[in-house]
């Protein structure tokens, strides 16, 4: 699976989808640029959300905020004092991890050994294996479930009490695998702030030191009252915003899961006092909904409700979903009650409240938000896309080809034109039939190599349809249209193509 996923990031590059930043210098840690097909798949992915979100709910608008704010925001957010991981060295290696994430793969470990017990198991007792009672009654299992749950609860009791001595300790005690297997040489445990600062104006009319904003609730936050009042909002009713955020995240990982500038797309739902359980249910059931609509089998995802509550919130769950190294976050949904307009309120000294007609009082909102990020979402459509295919030929032979099994409304290319030959005008006819398409659809031209070839390239970006024009074209206007994921071809009208593709790929 890790070696999948390493030939997809190849790919991603390869095929212009994603590069890393500033590359010809080397690049820079943990930043991406999103390349030609890439800006494509991305904004398809923001068009989806945006639709189902604020189209779709008449009771939802959208905002884009500024990525600059006042910085009392972040003071009155908590984020200057509290957004922090723990962090800490490794002495010997000289290497710097997030402590947290540290004490997590440790538990992971602990996962995978019970995974192989239950593997082997399997293989020695074939169908007769009862699964659940294996894990219940193994001692080697057992072992490792006792050992990992301690390991858990001393976890949660540390972050709980913020007892970085003791998430120190945890590592320590438990010689943590990793490229530093073995060594105990650990410098202490630090709070590390993951907002990145910059100053605003010059010098000489005195300098503010602002941050580049670490998520952009804030920015609909402060914006509450005026698209309340401007848009006579009726609570309940929700601001949704897509943007870039910024986090100084320690450690990098895998690709563009964790990024230090990214992009989210986030909705802030504003709901009576007492209600938020109810919409925070809602949310969570709508938000599953729209992932596994996409089609990538339900199996794919999980809830993970949060043992431990950030100082907001007082219910929060991530939706899961595994990609090839394992079950991770791509969505937080946390019910924030009303400390974010309550403490705007007390740092603004402006009144944010809201007067309900049918209670005839004021009260600040609750706030329920829904929180996924573009990036991860992009990286889990690419990954669950990306396959090697063996394909039989009529000749016996095997071909292999990529196929990027892309949702049909999502792919960043719907058809290509080709001409069969590069001569007898069959160009030419490409081209009208290019020309006629393109207002609709995002289209391309190739006329480059064998047809076989040109299939593989398209297969390759995940274009659902090739559309071929032969010498017969010129005589009674039909094409070829082969379409992706069959590999099927069918003679076809030029004047039916709008309507055949628009079917399909249309969101
Ligand atoms: P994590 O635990 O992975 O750091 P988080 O719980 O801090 O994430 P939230 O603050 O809830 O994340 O942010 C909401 C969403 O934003 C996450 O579900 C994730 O999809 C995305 N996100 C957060 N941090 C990053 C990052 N550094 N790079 C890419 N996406 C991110």
């Amino acid at each position: 699976q890790e070696d999948v996923f390493k030939k997809l990031v190849a790919h991603c590059k390869e095929y212009g989808f994603v590069f890393q930043s500033s590359e010809i210098y080397d690049g820079l840690s943990a930043v991406y640029d999103y390349a030609q097909l890439g800006v494509e798949l991305k904004n398809n992915i923001k068009k989806y959300w945006w639709d189902s979100m604020v189209k779709l709910h008449e009771n939802v608008v959208g905002i884009d905020s500024a990525i600059f704010m006042h910085p009392t925001i972040w003071k009155a957010s908590g984020h200057v004092d509290a957004f922090n991981d723990p962090l800490i060295d490794n002495k010997d290696s000289k290497k710097r991890y997030r402590a947290d994430v540290l004490i997590e793969d440790l538990m992971a470990k602990f996962e995978g050994k019970m995974d192989k017990e239950v593997e082997k198991a399997k293989k020695k007792f074939g169908d007769n294996f009862d699964e659940d009672q294996f894990r219940a009654t193994n001692t080697r299992v057992l072992a490792n479930k006792e050992k990992m749950d301690a390991v858990h609860a001393r976890f949660v009791a540390a972050l709980d009490k913020n007892d970085l001595a003791e998430l120190k300790q945890i590592i320590v005690d438990n010689e943590i695998a990793c490229p530093v297997s073995g060594s105990k040489n650990w410098t202490d445990v630090r709070q590390f702030n993951l907002m990145f600062s910059t100053d605003m104006g010059s010098t000489a009319e005195g300098s503010n030191k602002i941050y580049l904003r670490p998520e952009t609730a804030q920015g609909i936050f402060v914006n509450y009252l005026n698209v309340q009042k401007t848009g006579r909002m009726k609570i309940p009713f929700g601001i949704a915003q897509i943007g870039k955020a910024f986090r100084n995240e320690i450690v990098a990982r895998q690709f563009i899961f964790r990024m230090r500038e990214f992009e989210q797309m986030e909705l802030q739902f504003f709901v009576r006092p007492g209600d938020e359980m109810k919409w925070f249910d809602a949310w969570k059931k709508t938000r599953m909904s729209w992932h596994k609509s996409l089609g990538f089998g339900k199996e794919k995802y999980r809830f993970h409700d949060h043992d431990k509550l950030a100082h907001y919130a007082n219910a929060a769950t991530d939706i899961e979903f595994k990609f090839p190294f394992g079950f991770k976050e791509v969505e937080g949904i946390h019910s924030r009650t009303d400390f974010d307009l309550s403490q705007h309120q007390e740092f603004s000294g402006k009144k944010i409240q809201y007067f309900d007609p049918e209670l005839n009082k004021s009260y600040v909102p609750y706030v329920v938000e829904t929180s996924i990020g573009l990036d991860r979402m992009f990286l889990q459509i690419m990954s669950e896309a990306y396959q090697e295919e063996k394909i039989e030929k009529e000749d016996g032979k095997v071909d292999e080809r990529i196929v990027l099994r892309l949702p049909l409304a999502l792919a960043p290319v719907k058809l290509c034109v080709m001409p069969l030959l590069k001569k007898d005008g069959l160009p030419d006819k490409a081209r009208t039939i290019l020309n006629n398409l393109k207002f609709d659809f995002n289209c391309q031209y190739d006329e480059k190599d064998s047809i076989g070839k040109r299939y593989r390239r398209q297969d390759a970006i995940g274009t659902p349809f090739c559309v071929t024009v032969d010498h017969q074209s010129l005589e009674d206007n039909t094409v070829t249209i082969r379409h992706r994921d069959s590999m099927a071809q069918e003679r076809v009208e030029i004047s039916k193509l709008y309507d055949i593709i628009e079917a399909e790929v249309s969101m």
